[in-house]
């Protein structure tokens, strides 16, 4: 995690080819419409080494605006609401999962589920032993 003027970021953004210095005008990743912008952004993104990372991101956090990982706002909409319909969604929040993620969407959900299944099976041991 890194943190700049636009707040605290994960690590691996700054790998992003997006984020690389002088390497691409950032404006391209925010065209005005589906142009020869876009198409230039979504190409880059195509070689990014972050690219899962960063889809995985634009997903859980509900990114409204611009590219990322390739996708457009309205393509990530579908994905979200295709995601949900399947419900391929974290247990613990709601958020969509993606790539390979199975039943939480991060280590955050994952360790709050644990803490509360094991205070669970804890309980019932409790209870058994007091029967
Ligand atoms: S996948 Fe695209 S938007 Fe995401 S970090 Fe890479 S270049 Fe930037
Ligand atoms: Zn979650």
């Amino acid at each position: 995690m890194t943190t700049d003027y636009l707040g605290p970021r994960p690590e691996w953004m700054q790998r992003g080819l997006c984020a690389q210095p002088d390497a691409y005008n950032s404006d391209l990743w925010f065209p005005e419409n589906t142009g020869p912008q876009g198409r230039i952004a979504k190409a880059v993104c195509r070689q990014c080494p972050v690219r899962d990372q960063c889809l995985d991101y634009a997903i859980s956090n509900g990114e409204k605006y611009g590219i990322w990982a390739g996708t457009s706002e309205r393509k990530r909409r579908d994905m979200i609401a295709k995601l949900r319909a399947a419900k391929r969604v974290c247990v613990e929040c709601a958020t969509p999962l993606t790539n390979g993620r199975r039943t939480y969407c991060s280590d955050n959900c994952y360790d709050t589920g644990h803490r509360r299944d094991n205070a669970a099976a804890a309980q019932r041991r409790r209870d058994r032993g007091a029967a």
